[in-house]
């Protein structure tokens, strides 16, 4: 053991805790909220801001900004509802300012919601001391349950040049919408980002490493939605990536590409290619827990790691990377370590999620891929829909909505559905109930439709 070590470990406790939350985001603050319910002396430790990633730099300022380009779109179709109104006068200044306001607001909500749950709050950097207790501003804890929820952050550029990009952090921070935007990247925050730049009139390239965006969804969302991206006016760059981005004495940016063409006069590069667990900056090798290949912390599924009595949730271990899942995940374990329920613990099969591109998406359960090598193609009869939503009969603009209905023989249990178009986002979360209770697609059919809605061709495919 060396010096330093040593007298970290000889330094005195200066408080215990029954359990000791690390990171003050989705994960984090639902836990020891729970927890605390069942009389629990709960501390939460965050370095940030209160509510982590979904608050301040994910999925709230995210759907503002999603809704506000949504606000874009339909002032397209106005004039073919009737109202004389366009673009003009668009501030992204004002609606930055208002969403900034608001999430400090939240901040605010959430820092109050732990006072009124009387959980500890302690702002700082937590890291492990060799002695398993958690160091932070100098001081010494120790808690007879220690969890981990410290989350994720985006994946830096590493090209010549890397430093005049952005990540999704970033978008956040802009203080104008940029003229020309090119975004690297094919996952759901490049879509969703690429997107929101796209319909608010940014000249707006994607540059995707292989054909299609959401390569990991059913090949039908993938397909129609690169498809969508581009008739909507972005430019899809197929098996392109940014090797260099050089600063000109305009200040815009060229981008030299793998395929040896170069984007020039770029004013926003947004770099979306994933994201990394926070796990390698609070001293995990001190107490021995172990991490994966890409640094995700090791857990089984009741979230205890390869340590006793320290667990992790949430995106530090790199599983279903959404707020739900974190806040259910921390709930649960709180239930179980403290409310003697001890079999509790989430299940991960079939969590809905939505992607909020330019039509949103929702999908539940198993691609028809998975499901085609889970149970074999014979097994499985897949009912689509394309069509377009009634909204566009008046419009000159047509967006067309796609579903599938993935379903297991002979009973044809619905063990997918995968949808893309207008409304989607919203029509998720019933339809995902059913398909968790093992609805078939006798019990869809036999759903009375409601019309004149999209949602109705869930229940009438044939
Ligand atoms: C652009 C974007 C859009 C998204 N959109 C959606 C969406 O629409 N829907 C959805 O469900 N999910 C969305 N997500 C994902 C969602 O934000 C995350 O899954 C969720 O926040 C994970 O929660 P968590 O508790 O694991 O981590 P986080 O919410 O990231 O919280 C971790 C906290 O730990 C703190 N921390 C880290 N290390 C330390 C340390 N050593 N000491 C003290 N504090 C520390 C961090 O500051 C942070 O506040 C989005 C993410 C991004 C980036």
């Amino acid at each position: 053991m060396r010096i330093s070590q040593l007298l970290r470990a000889m330094a005195p406790i200066v408080k215990t805790f029954d359990y000791l939350v690390i990171g003050g985001g989705s994960g984090g603050l639902a836990s020891a909220r729970r927890a605390a319910e069942f009389g629990v002396n709960a501390a939460v430790i965050e370095e940030a801001r209160w509510g982590g990633t979904c608050v301040n730099v994910g999925c709230v300022p995210k759907k503002i900004m999603f809704n506000t380009a949504m606000h874009a779109e339909f002032i397209h179709n106005h004039k073919e509802y009737g109202f004389d109104v366009d673009l003009k006068g668009f501030s992204w200044g004002k609606v930055k300012d208002a969403r900034d306001a608001y999430i400090k607001r939240l901040n605010g909500i959430y820092e109050s919601n732990l006072e009124k749950s009387k959980v500890e709050k302690i702002i700082g950097h937590a890291t492990f001391t060799e002695d398993g207790c958690v160091e932070v501003n100098g001081e010494k804890l120790s808690a007879k349950h220690i969890l981990i929820a410290t989350g994720g952050r985006p994946v830096l550029p590493s090209i010549p040049g890397g430093e005049h990009a952005i990540t999704s952090d970033g978008f956040f921070d802009l203080k104008d919408l940029p003229k020309k935007v090119v975004v690297v990247g094919a996952g759901y925050i490049a879509v969703e980002l690429a997107g929101i730049f796209n319909a608010l009139g940014s000249d707006t390239s994607i540059c995707i490493r292989y054909d299609h965006v959401l390569r990991t969804f059913d090949s039908m969302i993938s397909e129609k939605l690169t498809a969508e991206l581009e008739r909507s006016g972005m430019k899809v760059c197929r098996r392109t990536q940014v090797t260099k981005a050089t600063k000109e004495a305009d200040g815009t940016l060229t981008l030299d590409l793998n395929t040896g063409d170069q984007i020039k006069g770029v004013d926003c590069l947004l770099w979306a290619i994933g994201r990394v667990p926070n796990s390698n900056t609070i001293g995990l090798e001190k107490v021995g827990i172990e991490t994966d290949s890409k640094g995700n912390i090791v857990v089984d599924k009741f979230q205890n790691t390869s340590v006793a009595n320290h667990y992790a949730l949430g995106d530090v271990c790199g599983r279903a990377l959404l707020t739900p899942v974190a806040i259910a995940a921390g709930r649960k374990l709180a239930h179980r370590l403290f409310d003697n329920k001890s079999d509790w613990k989430l299940d991960y099969d079939n969590i809905p999620t939505v992607v909020f591109s330019h039509p949103p998406i929702g999908t539940v359960g198993l691609t028809q891929e998975e499901a085609e090598k889970k149970y074999g193609a014979d097994k499985i009869k897949i009912y689509g829909s394309t069509f377009v939503p009634m909204y566009y009969a008046m419009t000159e603009n047509k967006v067309r909505c796609s579903m599938k209905l993935v379903c297991l023989k002979p009973e044809e249990k619905v063990i997918g559905l995968h949808m893309l178009g207008q409304g989607c986002d919203e029509m998720l979360q019933g339809f995902s109930v059913a398909i968790k209770m093992g609805a078939t697609k006798a019990q869809f059919d036999e759903t009375v439709a409601i019309h004149p809605t999209s949602s109705e061709e869930l229940v009438t495919m044939r």
